[in-house]
């Protein structure tokens, strides 16, 4: 739950929408050894148990994926019972791989959590997550796209696709950043080992039941600071993925899980400067910039009763320790999160706020310098695959599941992604403290304790659910495409 500071003097730009053609531009089809259409409705006991080729452990900083040559089935949008009478099996495949790993994936979470990295210095976290991948017949890419901490790991399975005989890309992200003197206070340690949960299940269930398509799972820095899934899908990082997935913990009811809309974020920066003078002896020589402060303090303040509800500014002053009560100050900082529920209603709440601070320098005659951050977008969640997510989480886990329209005051640099493909981001619920929500000491606590590790497991087995009839249901995948397009289309 980041506040996207950071990354002045770069205007984000959006990606732009991706065609579904595009979506499938980085499948292998180099591999001639494929049948350019394979067979339908193979019987589930004939897929094969292979995976001859696809457990290669590489690290290799280009190149397609390691790809199984299992010959699988496809299930198509004529026979709509037959996803459901696939499903059991294919998740029964995905809780035994993900409870088989448990053990591995506790000790990566509590590596993380006893190592707290902060934005863009996530290297513990990237190495080790490496590491671990290539031990698990992914092909990894470190330091990916020129960022020293984000990485990509990589698996396939060829076959029987829905238009181009590779099948569809199920992206996956694992986030790994710690907060300022709090360590994992967001849960981050989780969430790392959740996309590495969803990645791995969902290998298990493509090769024990042939099921075509591709796993990316993106080592993602920096989302409480700076944005690194913004600065990955500028540079091409999301360009091959055809859905986009993962969770975040929270607090809530004991065995619960939330799919809701994120805020958007823009962090804006403001340094004033004046001209300083003594306090008593020669105040009029004077342009005061922590008056300048407080004007906009105060003119922000008025503000707020123009505001919807919905809508958060919040501020801070900031790095100004030298000053002396005799001495008019010469400057001054500040530091603006700006929240809206849509970031076309963002950028004209920060137009206003921007005002203000243009304001108080005008009122003080002091020069203002206002850096505009990274923007971390509103997080659509997509509908269709909000609606599988949770009803997998109740129909087989019993949990208590909810999709709402209720926005989430918090946001995610994910908020980017979903504005380019479809995107869920559901909160589950940890065990934690009264008031020990999100971004406190009590909730790192509580992002180390056995259940929160438990909750992330069942997660991701939704998540890994999900993602696979993505894969195996045409008609689902039309719906998901679908919603994706009415939701930009209002936008
Ligand atoms: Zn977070
Ligand atoms: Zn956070």
């Amino acid at each position: 739950m980041g506040n996207g500071t950071s990354r002045p003097h770069r205007a984000f730009r959006c990606g732009g929408r991706k065609t579904l053609s595009k979506a499938y531009s980085n499948v292998d089809h180099d591999d001639k050894s494929l049948p350019a259409k394979i067979s339908l409705k193979m019987p589930l006991s004939m897929a094969s148990d292979a995976c001859a080729t696809c457990c290669q452990f590489n690290l290799e900083s280009t190149a397609s994926s390691p790809v199984s040559t299992t010959t699988p089935p496809s299930y198509s949008s004529e026979d709509p019972y037959e996803y459901l009478a696939l499903q059991s099996e294919v998740l029964d495949t995905i809780d035994a791989e993900i409870d088989r790993l448990s053990g591995e994936l506790r000790e990566i979470s509590l590596f993380i959590w006893d190592n707290p990295e902060l934005a863009f210095e996530e290297h513990k976290s990237h190495d080790r997550l490496v590491a671990f991948m290539v031990a698990h017949g992914f092909r990894v890419t470190p330091h990916y796209r020129g960022l020293a901490t984000a990485w990509r790991a990589e698996f396939g399975v060829a076959g029987a696709g829905t238009t181009t005989g590779g099948g569809r890309v199920i992206g996956l992200q694992s986030e790994m950043d710690a907060l300022p003197k709090m360590g994992h206070a967001c849960g981050h340690n989780l969430i790392a080992v959740s996309g590495i949960a969803v990645a791995l299940g969902l290998k298990a269930a493509m090769v024990a039941h042939g099921i075509a398509g591709r796993i990316v799972l993106l080592g993602t820095p920096a989302e409480e600071h700076g944005g690194g899934k913004i600065q990955l899908l500028e540079r091409g990082g999301y360009d091959d993925m055809d859905v986009c997935l993962m969770t975040h913990p929270g607090p809530g009811e004991h065995n619960s899980t939330i799919v809701s809309p994120w805020t958007a974020i823009q962090n804006v920066d403001v340094e004033y400067q004046g001209r300083s003078a003594h306090a008593a002896y020669a105040p009029w020589e004077a342009q005061n910039a922590l008056d300048a402060a407080f004007m906009a303090y105060s003119g922000i303040s008025v503000l707020r009763q123009q505001m919807k509800p919905s809508h958060r500014v919040h501020g801070i002053v900031s790095g100004n320790k030298d000053y002396e009560t005799n001495v008019i100050p010469d400057f001054a900082s500040m530091k603006w999160g700006i929240r809206a529920p849509t970031w076309s209603e963002l950028e004209i709440l920060r137009d206003r706020v921007v005002k203000c601070l243009e304001a108080a320098a005008t009122a003080t005659s002091c020069e203002a310098k206002i850096t505009i951050g990274v923007g971390y977008k509103d997080c659509k969640e997509n509908g269709t695959l909000a609606d599988e997510y949770t009803r997998v989480a109740h129909n087989r886990y019993g949990w208590k599941a909810a999709v709402t329209n209720d926005v989430l005051q918090a946001s995610t640099d994910a908020g980017n992604i979903s504005y380019v493909i479809p995107t869920i981001e559901p909160v589950f619920a940890i065990p934690t403290e009264q008031n020990g929500s999100n971004h406190t000491p009590q909730f790192a606590t509580s992002a180390k304790s056995p259940a929160a590790h438990a909750a992330a497991l069942t997660a991701s087995k939704c998540l890994a659910a999900t993602a696979a009839r993505v894969l195996v249901d045409d008609d689902f995948f039309h719906k998901i495409r679908a919603s994706f397009e009415a939701q930009l289309a209002v936008s």
